[in-house]
């Protein structure tokens, strides 16, 4: 294997990453970690002073010239690039336009389908989704589970332009044959040959190693019996995830039970079609019941958990903590474009970590950590996703998918004092301590952005 690599990018410095839910942090410093040209980590190397002598020790057969070395910069680090599992591409025009009194149904009426219904328009659709491809990657998404709309063609541009920026993506044609406008629905054979096309579209023409298709039936009310039945045979037919909506609101919760008296529950409608499994990605399960939480686990479904959208939509608080107590332990974050107002998971992060503490303070009960909600961020979505395997930490064997941070990156808001890296100015030992690892990571978790992102890169390409 090692005689296969002729080129070796070598990252260096504090590598950040959070690899378990119930782990602090892995903070690393003085780390090496060595990228072969496939993109895959091939070397990771603690307390190294000397990566280009490391890189050449490990890998005797190169020359300096065939190493490349990035250093992080000295208030800076390397994270796994963010995984953002439910976000609408479609939606992205109507980001911050959400009405005071907004919630879910009429939200949907009133901005969600005229907004989708006019990407049919070919130039409109490559015009939004690219810009959600650019906003997402720059804010440090390296992977993104998207929806589109129900045009087929314009789920193939959001693929294209996808693998063309090299984005790390999932992409759904949105499913929906009943309860939805005239203007804005399809038949279930529509459908089903629209959900085909576009896999065969991503799996045959586009033959991307990063992006793949996602069967996505909107939610159980846009969706006749006949329809889920046949979205279940195919995805698991084929191996494909599934995506779609689960016990966001109450009036939601209710109309599911009246259009599916047959089913024990919400949840039960997906697994009754055969939508329920370990490739299902559950966008909100706020208000889940006890027999759905155990639905959820024995299928072994991850959650896609929405804190800003279920906060601006008065949805309700997902229990994160509870759902991972119970043995739900597939839990990432999405951003909800664009219930969710902003398309970056560090905001998400932000927002699992005020939500749980409301929760927590209203309802007792463990709040999530920093460090907890950085995982679902990243590690989180990477099990959600079924890709904890390949991406989410910096471990041997995975994709280098990472962003480097910068909290003095030349637009960064932050303000940070000269004796805060370090410059002392003869001052005594007694004064304010230069920032340690842990500290400048979490100034970023509270007040950094995309402008500290500095740069990103997707299976070891710079995408940023
Ligand atoms: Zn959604």
């Amino acid at each position: 294997m090692t005689g296969t690599i002729t080129h070796i990018s070598a990252y260096y410095g504090t590598f950040v990453d959070a690899p378990a839910f119930d782990q602090p942090l892995r903070l690393r410093e003085q780390c090496l970690v060595a990228v072969d040209g496939s993109g895959r980590i091939c070397l990771v190397q603690e307390q190294c002073a000397d990566p280009l002598g490391c890189t050449l020790e490990r890998f005797p057969h190169l020359s300096r010239d065939d190493v490349t070395l990035v250093a992080a910069p000295q208030c800076g680090f390397f994270f796994p690039g963010f995984v953002d599992t439910h976000i609408h591409a479609s939606q992205y025009p109507n980001c911050g336009v959400l009405g005071d009194d907004s919630t879910l149904l009429d939200w949907l009426s009133k901005y969600t389908f005229p907004t989708e219904a006019a990407l049919s328009d070919l130039a409109w659709a490559t015009q939004v989704y690219s810009a959600v491809i650019r906003r997402t990657l720059a804010a440090g998404t390296t992977t993104a589970c998207y929806y589109t709309t129900i045009d087929t063609a314009a789920a193939q541009e959001m693929a294209r332009l996808c693998a063309s920026s090299g984005q790390r993506a999932l992409v759904g044609k949105v499913c929906m044959d009943a309860n939805s406008p005239e203007y804005y629905v399809e038949t279930a054979k529509e459908a089903v040959e629209g959900t085909l096309a576009l896999a065969r579209y991503i799996e045959d023409t586009l033959a991307s190693p990063l992006v793949r298709p996602v069967v996505t039936p909107r939610f159980a009310p846009a969706c006749s019996r006949e329809l889920l039945d046949q979205l279940g045979d195919i995805s698991r037919a084929n191996n494909w995830h599934v995506q779609t909506h689960l016990d966001e609101n109450v009036n939601e919760i209710k109309w599911v039970g009246e259009l599916f008296p047959e089913a024990q529950s919400y949840t039960a409608v997906y697994a009754d079609h055969g939508l329920l499994n370990d490739k299902t990605v559950l966008a909100h399960c706020v208000h889940l019941t006890t027999d759905e939480v155990e639905l959820v686990r024995s299928a072994q479904a991850g959650i896609a958990h929405c804190p800003e959208s279920n906060t601006a939509l008065m949805s309700g608080e997902c229990p994160v903590v509870d759902l991972y107590n119970a043995g739900v332990q597939k839990i990432g974050l999405g951003t909800d474009v664009s219930a969710g107002a902003s398309c970056s998971i560090l905001d998400a992060a932000r927002r699992a970590l005020d939500v749980s503490r409301h929760r927590a303070m209203h309802s007792g009960g463990d709040k999530l950590s920093l460090a907890q909600c950085l995982h679902l961020g990243t590690m989180g979505g990477a099990k959600v996703l079924s890709m904890d395997q390949e991406i989410g930490s910096f471990d041997t064997g995975k994709h280098f998918d990472a962003q480097l941070v910068d909290l003095q990156s030349q637009e960064s808001k932050l303000d940070i004092f000269p004796w805060q890296v370090g410059a002392q100015d003869g001052k005594s030992a007694a004064g304010p301590q230069p920032l340690d690892t842990s500290e400048i990571v979490r100034k970023w978790f509270y007040l950094g952005d995309d402008r500290n992102v500095v740069r990103v890169w997707v299976k070891g390409n710079k995408v940023k």
